[in-house]
């Protein structure tokens, strides 16, 4: 299949109300272009300076997400035009990202990127920390932040009750961060790659990032 068939077959797939991120890190322009003619606007990016790069090269409504660990000093870079910060770890990101909206006169949505897997090497809220941080209500200061809701990356597994119970707990918080602490706007659960997308649909994601199931194995460059 074609990669606009893929797209195609993809949105046929997934139930109304869950967004599609086409995850195209280490893409070339081209394909993402086969993509957009074949009606996808979202995409996610792991790095700055690519998303940047192809945020230049690429039609203006696109919508990009960053899905990648994000450094505060590169904030600045992608505060212009971002759609949605979906990989939000720590309280100083937060900050930055307030302090960057505001120079640029926007609010920008993120989500909070919670750590659900069991291995290393996540990035994400760890859960005690996090409910530290938002029972301190410092949360409430950020004016030019929107909080949309939660992103978790699965661990890498065939053991799918494994992968389940992850996903299960993710929604099990967004829950409880929905009615504690945020409200309507936090509508958001980011869960399944091109791995894992249909069991998280199941445990109730509404958005998945998928990347190779549509572009291919990826090629990282040497
Ligand atoms: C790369 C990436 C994806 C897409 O992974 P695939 O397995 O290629 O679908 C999804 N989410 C995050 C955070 C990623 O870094």
């Amino acid at each position: 299949m074609s990669i606009a068939e893929k797209i195609k077959s993809l949105k046929e797939e997934l139930p109304d109300g869950v967004e599609l991120v086409a995850v195209s890190k280490t893409c070339p322009a081209a394909d993402i272009m086969e993509a957009y003619n074949a009606g996808q606007r979202v995409f996610g990016e792991s790095r700055v300076q690519e998303m940047t790069a192809k945020y230049e090269e690429l039609p203006k409504d696109i919508r990009w997400h960053l899905i990648g660990h994000l450094q505060t000093n590169k904030v600045k870079y992608i505060a212009p035009f971002v759609s949605l910060v979906q990989s939000v770890d720590s309280a100083k990101l937060l900050n930055v990202i307030d302090a960057e909206a505001l120079k640029n006169s926007r609010t920008i949505d993120v989500l909070l990127e919670i750590y659900i897997a069991h291995e290393e090497t996540k990035f994400g809220w760890d859960e005690t920390e996090l409910f530290d941080y938002l029972n301190s209500g410092k949360y409430k200061e950020l004016s030019n932040i929107r909080f949309r809701g939660v992103m978790g990356i699965a661990t890498y597994t065939d053991r799918e009750e494994q992968t389940k119970n992850e996903f299960l707990h993710l929604r099990g918080l967004y829950e409880k961060l929905r009615h504690g602490f945020f409200g309507d706007d936090f509508n958001i659960i980011s869960m399944g790659m091109t791995g894992d997308y249909p069991l998280a649909v199941e445990c109730g994601s509404n958005m998945v990032r998928v990347g190779s199931y549509i572009f291919g194995e990826r090629q990282y460059a040497k």
